[in-house]
């Protein structure tokens, strides 16, 4: 993936919209991954350094609401925004809660798409700068008198914290 681009998980079953929405937006500097199921989702995020997820709600298998719990949970500096045909303010608001950046509706006007994207991607710079400057502070209250075992496994600790 392309060091200097936003790199975006696209994850829709509608392959054509998908297909359309991915050019749209590489020619806007992102670097897209097309996923069409949640389950696919879940395992791109283990596998590429994913800054923003543009996730839909209705797809066939893991639903948009499932994957989304598990992303936030397993990558917490990661921004997801919620694209989808079925929205309702009950589904935004329970989004909203599990993490989500935002949550549009479809058809949503390009601009808008990509205000929200990139406004989420400045969101997850952030979160990353955070949990860098937690992690800093945590190693620095490691005592060098403390066991190096002890040292060793708190580091370890550390390390996983927000990945
Ligand atoms: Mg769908």
């Amino acid at each position: 993936m392309e060091k200097d681009k936003i790199n975006l998980l696209l994850v829709d079953d509608e392959e054509q919209f998908a297909q359309s929405i991915s050019k749209s937006l590489e020619i806007r500097g992102f670097n897209v991954i097309v996923i069409n199921r949640g389950e696919k989702a879940v395992e791109a995020a283990r596998n590429h350094p994913i800054d923003v997820v543009l996730l839909d709600l209705k797809m066939p298998g893991m639903s948009g609401e499932e994957t989304l719990k598990v992303l936030k949970k397993e990558h917490k500096s990661m921004e997801v925004v919620i694209l989808t045909g079925h929205g309702d303010i009950d589904s935004a608001i329970e989004c909203t809660k599990t993490g989500a950046y935002s949550y549009l509706q479809k058809p949503c006007e390009l601009d808008e798409l990509l205000e929200s994207l990139k406004n989420a991607y400045k969101e997850k710079v952030m979160n990353t700068k955070k949990i860098e400057e937690k992690k800093m502070n945590e190693m620095l209250k490691i005592s060098l008198s403390d066991k190096p075992r002890d040292i060793l496994r708190r580091l370890r600790e550390i390390d996983k914290e927000g990945k």
